[in-house]
């Protein structure tokens, strides 16, 4: 069974058509979706009973069964793990920073890219969400948000998986979520994470959406990239950042480059002045965070000294770049260390 939130408007028109159900239906059931959360069948009290019970039988209304929750101490991140279907788990978390509620949400239960400072890596690939599981993780936070009177105010695809290995789900998922009929979620307080898989950046900058790009770099030279990222292997970093170039001169908007700080890996001073020599003129930005420390990898997370350091560096070339604090890090809620444990 499929979730509601895998059909566009016109496709849920045309199966409402066969159905023989006027055509204001349609509108009827998103609005209940998209402006009330509704959440199963018996909520959508606006429509008749035998249709009600039609859309019960025909639709899976929990694609996503929460089946463990973790706050920070603050209690201002909040991680879900949500059993899905078939009884594989993925996470979504929200972190709520000043007025932001920042939602991050996954692609992919696994993932098949293997970075080895990856906690989602470490598992290895079990299967693409579909789009509908994807618009799910989104919808049920919403909700949430929503019962106290507030709402997502960004949404970073930065959860498990990689996105661009589930591409045409992806982009699904971010057209419904941005549809004005829908949800109507802004599309540039959306961003993308990919590692960088290149023919579909260069397809994504084709599509023009008004999403925002982060490419996961974390090296400045393809052997050092190459040991941590084994698809790096496939993209050398000439032809990536060649798409990057691209796209930021295309879309005339700014890349983000990635960056886990590793103790005396990849921050040095050396990488960062290399790496700003290949981004010279583009329209780009570094976000470095200092790793965070996962079971299957040795690396250490670079101190506070170090990290300002490379900022420095980075700076001092020409390339701004921000330090990210490691929110949320004692319930592993970093974007991209999600991994179910136990
Ligand atoms: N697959 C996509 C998006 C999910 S990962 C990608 O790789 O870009 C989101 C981000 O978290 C990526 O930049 C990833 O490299 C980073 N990341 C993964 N594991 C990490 C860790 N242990 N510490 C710090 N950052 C990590
Ligand atoms: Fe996959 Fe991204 Fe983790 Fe790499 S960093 S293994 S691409 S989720």
């Amino acid at each position: 069974m499929t979730t509601l939130y895998t059909l566009s408007l016109p496709e849920l028109t045309a199966l409402l058509a066969d159905w023989g159900e006027p055509a204001y239906r349609a509108r009827q059931i998103w609005e209940g979706l998209y402006h009330h959360f509704y959440a199963s069948a018996d909520e959508f009290t606006a429509l008749p009973k035998a249709l009600r019970a039609r859309l019960a039988e025909t639709f899976d209304f929990a694609p996503l069964v929460p089946a463990a929750q973790l706050a920070s101490k603050d209690g201002q991140t909040v991680k879900t793990l949500f059993r899905l279907p078939d009884g594989l788990h993925i996470e979504a978390v929200l972190m709520r920073y000043e007025r932001r509620n920042t939602l991050c949400i996954s692609t992919q239960a696994g993932c098949a890219m293997g970075c080895v400072f990856c906690a989602t890596g470490q598992m290895g690939f079990q299967r693409h969400l579909t789009s509908g599981e994807i618009v799910a993780q989104v919808m049920y936070y919403a909700r949430q948000l929503h019962e106290q009177g507030e709402r997502v105010t960004n949404i970073v695809v930065m959860g498990m998986g990689e996105p661009f290995h589930n591409y045409d789900n992806t982009m699904a998922a971010v057209d419904r979520l941005n549809d004005p009929a829908g949800y109507n979620f802004g599309a540039r307080r959306i961003t993308i994470s990919t590692v960088g898989l290149v023919p579909a950046i260069r397809r994504f900058t084709q599509e023009r959406r008004q999403v925002n790009l982060a490419i996961s770099l974390h090296a400045a030279d393809d052997a050092l990239r190459a040991s941590m990222l084994p698809v790096a292997k496939a993209y050398p970093l000439d032809e990536l950042l060649a798409a990057c170039r691209d796209y930021a001169a295309a879309t005339g908007r700014r890349v983000t480059f990635e960056w886990a700080l590793i103790e005396g890996v990849n921050d040095t001073p050396e990488q960062a002045r290399l790496l700003a020599s290949k981004v010279k003129g583009m329209l780009c930005h570094v976000n470095a965070i200092p790793l965070n420390p996962t079971a299957g990898y040795g690396g250490k997370a670079t101190s506070r000294e170090r990290a300002e350091r490379f900022k420095a560096a980075l700076e001092g070339a020409g390339v701004p770049c921000t330090i990210r604090l490691r929110r949320g890090i004692e319930i592993q809620a970093g974007c991209g260390q999600l991994a179910v444990r136990g």
